[in-house]
């Protein structure tokens, strides 16, 4: 089977597999109470993911595993030289697209016109596995766009490119679960990977906490780049997801969601939306 075909099967089950799977654990505990029913979150993310798809597809029309495969001859590539053991070529390909992903996002936050963008991603009012798809098409072009030129650049095997893609996906989920592991797994997990109590901080109202924890599946780059914040200054419980002066139902409009970018940014204080509510925890 070619290696595209076992790309898409594989993205496409897991992305299926995994949405299932977190939305199973957050229907059996859910962490807080969201302010809009779950179906209503889920279809208008689920048709921001549609548009944003499209798009990709008719800007790009290649994926990951498709560029890497055209680069893999490259003469320049670091990740494709023979005398680096393939099992070692996959290991560093799957670290340095995380790394990637890291530097994008905090790109993200850090570049006024790409804040613009990413806060399409910031203003859900609440925060579920939902919140994974809600992302403007502009930012998936971006990321793309950065993610392929890295491939391209150092040809890293296909195999390592697929491997970072599956866990990138599965971990859009479960980073952005509502629903908590129990303390004694989430320790030793955040560890390795970002859990959800870490990844939710940086969905945080609070300003500075948005500059923290960008990681996407390996919480090192956070602690290696001091970006790391292990607990909110309210506490868990009594953190507020979110973006001030966006925490309401209209942040759910699909219309809202794909002109936010191209809208004046408002402030908690002359916000032509309703102000800030606290968000409800689940007892
Ligand atoms: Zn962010």
């Amino acid at each position: 089977m070619p290696w595209e075909r076992i790309e898409s099967y594989s993205y496409w089950i897991l992305f299926v597999a995994a949405f299932l799977a977190v939305a199973v654990w957050e229907s059996l505990r859910p962490r807080r109470e969201l302010s809009a029913p779950p179906e209503r979150r889920w279809s208008r993310h689920g048709l921001v993911l549609v548009v944003c798809t499209v798009i990709n597809v008719g800007v790009y029309r290649a994926s990951p595993v498709v560029v890497s495969i055209i680069f893999a001859g490259s003469r320049y590539g670091l990740l494709n030289k023979p005398w680096i053991p393939f099992a070692g070529r996959c290991i560093l390909a799957v670290l340095l697209l995380d790394l990637v992903k890291y530097a994008v996002h905090r790109s993200f936050h850090s570049v006024s016109f790409l804040w613009r963008v990413h806060r399409v991603h910031h203003s859900d009012p609440d925060f579920d596995l939902s919140t994974a798809l809600r992302v403007h098409p502009i930012e998936v072009v971006v990321a793309q766009g950065a993610y392929f030129a890295v491939i391209a650049i150092f040809a890293p095997p296909v195999m390592g490119v697929l491997i970072a893609e599956l866990l990138s996906v599965f971990e859009s989920f479960f980073g952005h679960a509502n629903a908590s592991l129990p303390g004694w797994a989430e320790k030793p997990l955040r560890s390795v990977f970002v859990t959800p109590d870490m990844h939710r901080i940086h969905h945080s109202e609070e300003v500075g906490e948005q500059y923290r924890n960008y990681g996407d599946c390996f919480p090192w780059w956070d602690h290696f780049f001091r970006t790391y914040l292990a607990e909110p200054a309210a506490g868990r419980e009594g953190l507020i997801v979110g973006l001030k002066g966006y925490q309401n139902d209209a942040s759910l409009g699909m219309g809202f969601m794909l002109t936010q970018p191209f809208l004046r940014e408002t402030t908690e204080a002359g916000s032509p939306i309703a102000p800030a509510k606290k968000a409800k925890v689940a007892s």
